[in-house]
């Protein structure tokens, strides 16, 4: 039975992004269902409401003739609590969650018995790689990481041999080489930088080598389980520190996405290690948002310190709204061909891998174990 999915505007204010696009709308309804899209859920990303009428969407004027009988509600942020108010019982959400951050909206959609899957527990397995929004939204991040470092730096980037002198190429430093990393050392290679990089994970060097970039070695290894990063000790730290820190001095621009899921991000870069770098040097300091991988990062804000542009950009993927809502909404795509049974419908039982691991809330029940610790009295 052909169903209803709305995708709502989304409120919060520096976000352009939106849940799907019309290329997806059109699979969507040639495949029977309803789409409805709120009045320019899509204007912040430049996919006006013509474009999704179009590929058969029905524009909704109102936040009721958007979600009345809705099944599915699919977004980029997770909903407020006054949006979940808006959702009939069994509705089922898809989109980022944040869950840790954002508890009070996890209550509710528990005591309203909504079901919520998170993009973020995606598990990061090979047949899940098509829903893998964290890397999508990632690409698009470390993709402007580069564009926003190149554009605040005083040099140019590659090396030029003019009349009126000979340019050196400016040298970028890239801090963590998951996938944002990788993509802002290949977007800064393509604009001729010399590129260095660092990671604790040494499988990564590999990789930052294929992309032409020089990878710094520390004579440690921190893969943990799943491929991400473990916390180093003390020692290991030490020396991690003047390595990096030598590595920063010498750098025109420093791209940091150091991470751990789940945690405060590593400390990378101290304001002493700030004052030693070259008057005009730019940081983007992309873990602002987990508390920043320099301790001179203001979130939200760019300022400068010792002559070193900081740049600490929130929820950069929205600064490229276009293609992030273009990749978001068909890692959506992706998932809803999980959720959606042969006969249309979406499936009783969540017993698929992805789904289960994705399922953070369902029938008045927290399923995430981590989120119902954290509600249960802050053991994370
Ligand atoms: P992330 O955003 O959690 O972290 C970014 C990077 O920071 C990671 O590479 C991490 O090792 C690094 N880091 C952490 N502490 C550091 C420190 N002190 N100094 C320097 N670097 C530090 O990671 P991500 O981009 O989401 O990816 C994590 C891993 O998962 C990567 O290996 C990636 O290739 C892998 N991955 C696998 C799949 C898949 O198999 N489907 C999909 C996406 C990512």
């Amino acid at each position: 039975m052909p169903f209803v999915i709305a995708v709502p505007k989304e409120l919060a204010p520096t976000e352009k992004r939106v849940a799907t696009v019309p290329e997806v709308v059109r699979k969507l309804t040639d495949s029977g269902h309803e789409v409805r899209i709120e009045h320019d859920a899509g204007a912040g990303a430049f996919y006006p409401d013509d474009l999704f009428a179009a590929a058969g969407a029905k524009i909704a004027f109102s936040r009721s003739d958007l979600l009345s009988g809705a099944r599915i509600v699919l977004r980029v942020q997770p909903p407020t609590v006054a949006e979940v108010d808006q959702f009939d019982e069994g509705t089922i959400v898809i989109g980022f969650m944040n869950a840790a951050r954002n508890l009070d909206t996890i209550t509710r959609m528990r005591d309203r018995k909504v079901t919520a899957f998170a993009l973020e527990l995606v598990p990061r397995i090979s047949r899940a790689q098509s829903m893998d929004a964290l890397s999508s939204q990632a690409t698009a991040g470390g993709y402007m990481a580069t564009i926003l470092g190149a554009a605040n730096c005083p040099k140019f980037l590659p090396m030029l041999t003019t009349a009126a002198g000979t340019i050196r190429p400016a040298t970028v430093l890239i801090l963590g080489a998951g996938v944002a990393g990788l993509m802002a050392i290949a977007t800064a290679r393509r604009l001729g930088a010399i590129v260095e990089a660092y990671d604790v994970r040494r499988a990564a060097g590999e990789q930052v080598r294929s992309l032409g970039a020089r990878f710094l070695e520390l004579e440690i290894d921190a893969e943990a389980q799943g491929g991400y990063a473990r916390e180093l000790t003390p020692e290991e730290k030490e020396k991690e520190q003047q390595m990096v820190s030598a590595a920063v001095a010498r750098a025109d621009i420093v791209i940091t996405t150091a991470a751990i899921p789940g945690r405060r991000a590593p400390l990378l870069i101290t304001g002493e290690t700030v004052s030693t770098m070259r008057p005009g040097a730019v940081i983007v300091d992309l873990a602002a948002e987990s508390g920043g991988n320099c301790e001179l990062t203001q979130p939200g804000t760019t300022t400068r310190e010792h002559g070193v542009t900081i740049l600490g950009p929130l929820n950069l993927p929205a600064e490229l709204p276009s293609h992030s809502s273009m990749m978001l909404a068909k890692n959506l795509q992706s998932f809803l061909a999980l959720l959606i049974d042969k006969e249309g419908e979406p499936v009783r039982e969540f017993t698929d891998e992805i789904l289960a691991a994705s399922l953070l809330v369902h029938a008045g029940e927290v399923r995430h174990g981590p989120t119902r610790d954290l509600l249960n009295g802050g053991k994370s």
